[in-house]
């Protein structure tokens, strides 16, 4: 039994009682959250979004880089106009450099990614502050646009504001 047998097993519990399939595709609250992929992070219990209500934008790091192709979709084509950056405490990005990981890509598959940025970074503050930063300076994001970083504490479930831009 595979995880995906799992996972289909528990959907036939979730589709017995589903109710929601009527809503419309554009986010309920216009809001786009870019969060870090991070297994302890529920962005949506963590901050009480129910379905339909967000975007919600998931990569290793919640890097804003990775978000823009994701970001313009939002705000061009579904309506959203609010951006909450959501990185948290602990994360695996604060843990390798790009030249370790590069050679561990080349000892275990021989493969050469010497040279790319997998965006870890060494402060997790400092990280959100660049990526709200890099959001605000994109000319793909809006000047009004409200943008907000955060960090969520993996042992308190806490979120704690860093910045609003
Ligand atoms: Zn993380």
């Amino acid at each position: 039994m595979t995880r995906f047998d799992e996972f289909l097993q528990a959907n036939e519990t979730f589709a017995a009682s589903f109710t929601r399939g009527d809503l419309p595709m554009p986010p309920a609250r216009k809001v786009a959250v870019v969060a870090c992929m991070d297994a302890r992070l529920h962005p949506e219990k963590a901050l009480g979004i129910d379905i339909g209500d967000a975007h919600v934008i998931r990569n290793a790091g919640g890097r804003a880089e990775d978000a823009i192709r994701s970001l313009v979709i939002s705000q061009r084509l579904l309506g959203t106009q609010e951006i909450v950056v959501l990185h948290h405490t602990d994360c695996g990005m604060l843990t390798f450099t790009n030249e370790q990981l590069a050679a561990k890509v080349r000892d275990d598959l021989g493969v050469d990614v010497a040279g790319r940025d997998f965006l870890p970074f060494s402060d997790v503050e400092q990280s959100v502050r660049d990526d709200v930063a890099i959001l605000r300076a994109s000319p793909l994001i809006p000047d009004d646009i409200p943008i907000s970083g955060a960090i969520y504490d993996v042992r308190t479930g806490k979120v704690h504001e860093v910045v609003r831009a």
